[in-house]
């Protein structure tokens, strides 16, 4: 146990430092924090801050979000996927927040999953981001760079929930959603760029991909435009709050 948890400690030293900002999503009020998770749900986080800046100019108070039309909704947010639902489900969650919270988003798990569109994982990610409660959101890419690296076994996300809260001392667990995302979407991708990986001597993935192909310095400028197209975006949104 000593040795795993030498291993998880180093691994999150390692990420904190090459992923040392929050959440892409964690910006501004919980209850814009909570709008964009929920709009986040099989979307790109891109997309989500691409359309942030003119949602949060149209409804600019949870209040306007609970009485708005389904349709005006749905017209701010068309360029993702699901925005019909989603746009449902926005309206859902302001209308409950304002009228069985006072217009305050919930700090428990139990009443942030009691909102329309707001499972665990969201849940999870806006107790951690707003209230500093401990909690790890397990989405696809904790799911998978968890299960790689040796950390977690389980089928389900419910239990590669359990399994992390057993391996990842309880001060670190916020900090597992923030790494784990930005390195899963650039290096431990699905096709895994382990030849790229700084944790890859602490990782316990069997067919790890050490092959540097002869693409590697176009792949790697991909990926830093990316994470430079996040900076930018995310400063677009916070400057428009
Ligand atoms: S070595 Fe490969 S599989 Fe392991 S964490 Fe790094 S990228 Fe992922």
């Amino acid at each position: 146990m000593a040795m795993k948890n030498t291993a998880v400690i180093e691994v999150l030293k390692c990420l904190r430092r090459r992923y040392p900002a929050v959440g892409a999503l964690e910006i501004g009020e919980p209850w814009k924090v909570l709008v964009l998770v929920i709009l986040s749900a099989r979307t790109k986080d891109e997309q989500v801050l691409r359309l942030a800046p003119r949602l949060f100019r149209r409804f600019d108070t949870i209040e306007k979000l609970a009485v708005a039309d389904v349709a005006a909704i749905t017209a701010t947010i068309n360029t993702i996927g699901m925005y019909k639902q989603k746009a449902k489900n926005l309206k859902g969650m302001a209308e409950r927040v304002v009228q069985e919270f006072d217009g305050f988003v919930p700090s428990t798990m139990e009443d942030l999953m009691s909102l329309k569109g707001v499972g665990r994982k969201t849940a999870s990610v806006v107790l951690s981001a707003c209230f500093d409660v401990p909690a790890i959101a397990v989405d696809t890419h904790v799911f998978r760079v968890s299960k790689r690296l040796g950390w977690a076994k389980g089928k389900t996300v419910e239990r590669v929930e359990e399994e992390l809260c057993d391996a990842v001392p309880k001060k670190n667990w916020r900090e597992i959603n923030r790494v784990f995302v930005p390195f899963g979407r650039a290096i431990c991708t699905p096709a895994p760029r382990c030849w790229a990986c700084s944790v890859k001597d602490l990782c316990a993935y069997k067919q790890k991909n050490l092959n540097v192909p002869a693409n590697a310095d176009a792949v790697l400028a991909a990926i830093a435009k990316r994470e430079a197209e996040f900076v930018r975006l995310k400063r677009e949104v916070v400057q428009s709050l």
